[in-house]
């Protein structure tokens, strides 16, 4: 690798400088120069501003991010960036960039196919920056097509019964994931999760079966909601009839985390990697150093040392490095 002419640091986004490219990875502003790639549409990882309308991402991802921004991206490209599967929600993608030494960032990332969809797939990389929203040890997931069989069967129980199902999640991703499971019951989509579905169907060229939400039916019925609905004028109405909640995350792998949320039960479907999971995934990317962004960052970079004997630290420390520099040449400036 040739570590001079590789930079990485936390600023814009994921700033990275290897060899003659320049490129941001999920900026918060499309930037005029460089390359801006956004991994996916979760509105932690979408530009909030832009002096460019430029972008490398997959068409599901560009569609939404143009409607969040009320302007239109255009799709870019470059020879030094790949685009790979991150498996995490539709349109979710990995960048591979090649610019001398390979530089490999996850975004969000799920390695497990599940329900017709695939999960990201190892790619041999010199760095590997990658996400650790669950790295630390005891977050494994049981397969995610058994808890999907889970949700199905107690969504059939509950319509057999007499009751409506309201099921909370997110409006992209996790809810399309949802209608893979349970489309055949035609669920009602709630609120924005009917058109985060619709510019799926339109840009990724899927069909999902589901109705459009017009209030509460007189029959017992599913509906997906986004966790922002609860309080909302269609849930309001249906907690008067006969109806049971679920709350649909990686999180309610532990007991108890539902308790305040007003829901019945709690599915631990997760669109992001467990613990062991993540190992795996960097043990077969093969990099020489690894960094961690989001979530248990510091629990994953630890174990990577430790289990794997890979260089790792989290991504945040760079900020901070830059950060105590600053502060020490300002001192420097003053004495
Ligand atoms: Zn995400
Ligand atoms: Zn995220």
């Amino acid at each position: 690798m040739e570590g001079d002419a590789l930079s990485i640091r936390p600023g814009n986004g994921i700033e990275l400088v290897s060899g003659e490219v320049t490129c941001r990875f999920d900026p918060h502003k499309l930037a005029g120069e460089g390359l801006n790639c956004i991994s996916h549409a979760h509105s932690d990882h979408l530009p909030r501003s832009m002096e460019s309308d430029r972008a490398i991402a997959s068409r599901v991802t560009l569609r939404c991010a143009s409607e969040r921004l009320g302007r239109r991206l255009v799709e870019d490209e470059s020879p030094h960036v790949r685009m790979l599967d991150s498996g995490h929600i539709r349109g979710s993608r990995m960048f591979l960039v090649d610019g001398g030494a390979k530089v490999l960032y996850t975004g969000d990332m799920c390695p497990e196919d599940r329900f017709g969809m695939k999960g990201a797939r190892p790619a041999k990389a010199d760095a590997l920056i990658i996400e650790s929203t669950y790295g630390q040890r005891g977050w494994d997931f049981p397969p995610r097509e058994e808890i999907g069989r889970v949700i199905r069967d107690w969504a059939e129980d509950s319509l057999a019964q007499g009751f409506s199902v309201a099921l909370f999640t997110y409006p992209l991703g996790k809810s399309q994931l949802l209608l893979d499971i349970l489309g055949d019951l035609e669920p009602y989509l709630v609120d924005n999760v009917l058109c985060s579905t619709q510019w799926v169907e339109e840009e990724g060229g899927e069909e999902f079966r589901y109705r459009p939400c017009q209030g509460c039916s007189s029959a017992p019925s599913v509906y997906i909601c986004s966790t922002g609905s609860m309080k909302g004028a269609t849930v309001q109405g249906l907690r008067k009839g006969k109806l049971r909640t679920a709350y649909v995350s990686g999180w309610a792998l532990r007991r108890g985390f539902f308790n305040h949320m007003r829901v019945d039960e709690g599915f631990p479907l997760s669109d992001h990697a467990g613990h062991d999971e993540l190992l795996e995934f960097v043990r077969a990317c093969g990099p020489s150093i690894v960094y961690t962004n989001h979530g248990f960052d510091e629990d994953l970079a630890s174990d990577i040392r430790m289990r794997l004997g890979i260089e790792a630290r989290p991504l945040k420390e760079l900020k901070e490095e830059g950060r105590r520099k600053r502060t020490q040449r300002k001192l420097m400036e003053y004495h």
